[in-house]
């Protein structure tokens, strides 16, 4: 057997993976210790009838088996105890008892797995992601526990925890939806877009009459489903910083509307087929203006399309998404607004840098060195003044002017200030100062680069052992 792409044999599996029924039935724990707790919880995921059996079992042992609705039998387990079992477990320390115990279940007919005792297992037990009725088995066979656990909660973050609750509904709708509809095509559409539109937003939303509504609607041919717009904060650029509920839209949406801000990776994990749309918005070469946006956005949306609009860092903050919203909420157009993680908190994540701090800080002002007017309007100064933590985003170009306007106002040149480039991102260059060096930044930093400027006595408080000053240690020239 080889590989058609590769021409390589493939490696084959030492295993095969099936899922045992075990609703009603009894599953049998031989032991009473940590490692036969393991197993109860475990077993606690499914409908088993619960039994463990040892002659001394743990208290947490007990609560946990009469939790699930257990028994638990104090005594050696005979072979009596697993007639009708659907598995056995054997949680023994000892060796000799633990190989009795193996063969009791193997002479019983029931298959058994022995803790830690891989050569006796008949089978092995996988990593579990429960979203049931949806079960995902990870295994790596005994060679990476650890790796399969790893591997396991990728797959966690990634299965929205409704996600049972979908495939619920989808089992109530499976007799009529072969009734009503005959082509396979239709059907192939039908179950696509109720797996990944209005319905399973609605499901994941818990709103669970509203989403068989909905199903219903689509089955009655309703497929003017309206379309609808997420505005959706991408984060700082790191991709492990989007939301789960970011990352799951991406791959809901007909099309994704996105900054130039947006590294090409959040971009990428859109749905292969999904459209993707840039807009531009670099500073200095605005490829498309707000308006044609907000119509772009208006007019995908209004010929039924579920569109992402993706934003960097938090689409409320500096992200222009109030003209969005108004735009939808004038033609009339469903949204919805996902939080993202804005630059100002990745730039000090990334640097150690509180941005309260009691006794130096007590406040935090998003500000920006940039408004409709293009011009520094560092209207904040008196709060800085106050004893504020400012993040000031679009900032690099007027560093100069910025500075001159607080010095100017009061704030002593002393001041720390740190400016961090690509915050997040594996190019990420923080350069440290104070307030009177920080004119120095628009030579200094990349200019495609974002920057996020900090300023405030909590900026003394953050880690710059890494940071490069604004300013270079000027050459002492010998006389
Ligand atoms: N909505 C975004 C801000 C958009 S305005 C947010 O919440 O982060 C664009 C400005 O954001 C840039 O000029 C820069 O000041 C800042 N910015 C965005 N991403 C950044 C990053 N990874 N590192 C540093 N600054 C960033």
């Amino acid at each position: 057997m080889s590989d058609i792409a590769t021409g390589r044999t493939p490696e084959r599996l030492t295993v095969f993976p099936a899922f045992h029924k075990v609703a009603g039935r009894p599953v049998v724990v031989i032991g009473g210790d940590d490692e036969a707790l393991a197993k109860v919880r475990l077993l606690g995921e499914t409908e088993a009838r619960i039994v463990v059996i040892a002659s001394e079992v743990e208290a947490e042992v007990e609560e946990a088996v009469s939790r699930l609705g257990g028994e638990v039998r104090h005594r050696a387990a005979t072979a009596a105890d697993l007639d009708g079992a659907a598995l056995v477990f054997v949680a023994l320390e000892d060796d000799d008892e633990a190989a009795a115990a193996v063969a009791m279940a193997r002479a019983a007919g029931v298959p058994v797995n022995a803790v830690d005792r891989p050569e006796l297992c008949d089978f092995i037990v996988p990593a579990l992601v429960n979203r049931a009725p949806i079960a995902v088995a990870i295994s790596s066979t005994g060679t990476g526990p650890v790796l399969a656990r790893h591997i396991r909660a990728r797959i966690e973050a990634m299965l929205p925890t409704q996600l049972g609750a979908l495939a619920r509904l989808a089992d109530q709708f499976r007799a009529t939806t072969a009734r009503v509809l005959t082509s396979s095509d239709e059907k192939r559409r039908f179950w696509a877009r109720f797996f990944s539109g209005a319905v399973a937003d609605r499901v994941y939303a818990g709103r669970l009459d509203e989403a068989r509504a909905e199903a219903a609607r689509l089955l009655n041919g309703g497929s003017n489903e309206p379309g609808f717009v997420w505005l959706v904060g991408a984060g700082p650029g790191a991709v492990d910083l989007l939301t789960l509920r970011a990352q799951r839209l991406l791959q809901e949406a007909d099309v994704i509307v996105h900054d130039r801000l947006v590294p090409d990776a959040v971009v990428a994990m859109g749905r292969r087929d999904a459209e993707r749309i840039s807009v531009g918005k670099a500073k200095g070469c605005h490829s498309a203006t707000q308006a044609e946006i907000n119509d772009l956005l208006v007019s995908l949306a209004g010929a039924g399309r579920r569109v992402v609009r993706l934003k960097a860092g938090d689409p409320l903050v500096f992200g222009r998404a109030g003209e969005e919203m108004a735009a939808l909420k004038a033609a009339g157009i469903a949204f919805e607004v996902v939080p993202g993680i804005t630059a100002a908190v990745a730039a000090a994540a990334s640097i150690g840098l509180p941005l309260t701090l009691r006794g130096v800080a007590s406040s935090l002002v998003f500000a920006t060195g940039h408004d409709r007017d293009g011009e520094t309007l560092p209207g904040w100064a008196g709060v800085v003044l106050a004893g504020a933590t400012v993040a000031v985003y679009m900032g690099r170009s007027v560093a100069a002017k910025v500075a001159a306007r607080l010095i100017e106002a009061g704030l002593a040149g002393t001041t720390p200030v740190v400016a961090v480039e690509n915050a997040s991102r594996d190019d990420e260059v923080a350069y440290a100062g104070s307030l009177a060096d920080l004119s120095a930044l628009t030579d200094a930093a990349r200019e495609t680069a974002p920057v996020l400027i900090v300023i405030g006595e909590a900026v003394g408080h953050a880690d710059l052992s890494a940071a490069r000053p604004l300013v270079r240690a000027r050459r002492v020239v010998a006389a």
